[in-house]
């Protein structure tokens, strides 16, 4: 299904069959073998070519980008396929200081490769600018930052990337495709977690590339066949489970975060927080622009010291201590806990869940009090 419909009615139906006499639902098949004599139909020669499942779970999320999805083991195989695919011939990766740093860590380990990380703040054009015209590269962008939520103009680094000859890839799992389009701003790729909001209820690893790019598709089909980063059938079917409800969870969720951005800043023991709806001036007009439908999940917050920070995430009664982000279930942690994160030591990173946003608030006001 497709035009004249919206996103959110094709997500709704997505996979699923009108065959008269035929289950509605789409069927998971587990299949690693396909009858193959002669001629291999492509696709259809070896379970690590591609699945039924798997195409019914790119079909929907091609859909709500009006491009072409592939996807992986996991939303870092989906970032190794890419680097992989787009390093050859401009070996600098030009990142985000501050995105999630898994991307970071893989870059790095690419050195020994040839690979050359280039850590920016994308949030200053002129740096990214720069960065760019040092020798052919890829632009990785990611907005709003994870964990710190700062937004970058997308349309600028397009603009920036297109003049350095860049193909920009954009991380857009936060946002998600209804919140955010970044191939409408000049992204060659955009990159998914699937683990996170998408498929919403935290039971699974996937990831997705989303692209018009013929060439690029190609390029990152053999990766995914050659290097067998693919995804089980069992997890795509249950992603594609968890899409349909995509749209009321990511608009609850927004509206949420944004409900608790605004309590978390009235609260005296809260010395900061971090949310793009509460961005003052240009950084909300820009925001808006971007994510005209909502803000996401996700938000975060500074307290004394980390060890305030670790009394309140343990202090929880409703919220879930645990790391990931945009499942239907909140969960916070200390995010400077993990190796190689660049957060402030007492920031909390917050991911709301489809809780009633008053819960949440009474959950968080409670955990505060130990402090
Ligand atoms: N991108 C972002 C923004 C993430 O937060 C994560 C994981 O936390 C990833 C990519 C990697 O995804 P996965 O854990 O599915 O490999």
């Amino acid at each position: 299904m497709s035009a004249p419909f919206s996103a959110e009615s094709v997500l709704v139906h997505a996979g699923s069959r009108r065959i008269p006499g035929e289950p509605v639902p789409p069927p998971l098949v587990p299949a690693s073998i396909y009858h193959s004599g002669g001629e291999p139909v492509p696709g259809r020669g070896y379970g690590r070519e591609s699945n039924p499942t798997w195409e019914a779970l790119e079909a929907a999320l091609g859909e709500i980008e009006q491009a072409t999805a592939l996807i992986f083991a996991s939303g870092q195989a989906a970032s190794l396929a890419l680097m992989l695919a787009l390093a050859a011939g401009r070996e600098r990766v030009v990142l985000p200081a501050d995105g999630y740093y898994g991307a970071r860590v893989l870059a790095d380990l690419l050195r020994s490769y040839g690979v050359h990380p280039v850590h920016v703040d994308s949030c200053d054009l002129s740096a990214v600018q720069a960065a760019l015209t040092e020798g052919p590269s890829v632009l990785w962008a990611e907005t709003p930052t994870n964990p710190l939520l700062r937004v970058a103009d997308l349309s600028a680094l397009g603009q920036a990337a297109a003049a350095a000859g860049a193909p920009m890839i954009v991380d857009n799992t936060l946002a998600t495709g209804l919140l955010q389009r970044p191939l409408d701003w000049g992204a060659v790729a955009s990159l998914y977690s699937l683990t996170k909001a998408a498929s919403g209820h935290s039971d699974l690893l996937l990831g997705a590339v989303v692209t018009r790019d013929a060439d690029l598709l190609a390029s990152l089909r053999a990766w995914r066949s050659a290097a067998g980063g693919i995804a089980g059938p069992f997890e795509a079917w249950l992603a594609l489970r968890g899409m349909r409800t995509l749209p009321l969870r990511i608009a609850r969720q927004s509206q949420s975060a944004q409900a608790i951005a605004e309590h978390l800043s009235a609260h005296p023991r809260v010395n900061a927080v971090h949310y793009p709806g509460l961005a003052a001036g240009p950084g909300l007009a820009l925001a808006a622009r971007q994510m005209p439908h909502g803000f996401g999940p996700l938000l975060s917050f500074e307290l004394d010291s980390a060890k305030a920070a670790d009394a309140v995430v343990s202090a929880s009664a409703l919220i879930v201590p645990a790391t990931s982000f945009g499942g239907v279930e909140s969960a916070w942690e200390r995010r400077a806990r993990w190796a190689g994160e660049t957060a402030p030591p007492a920031l909390i990173r917050l991911s709301v869940g489809v809780e009633p946003a008053g819960d949440l608030m009474t959950d968080i006001d409670q955990a505060l009090e130990v402090l």
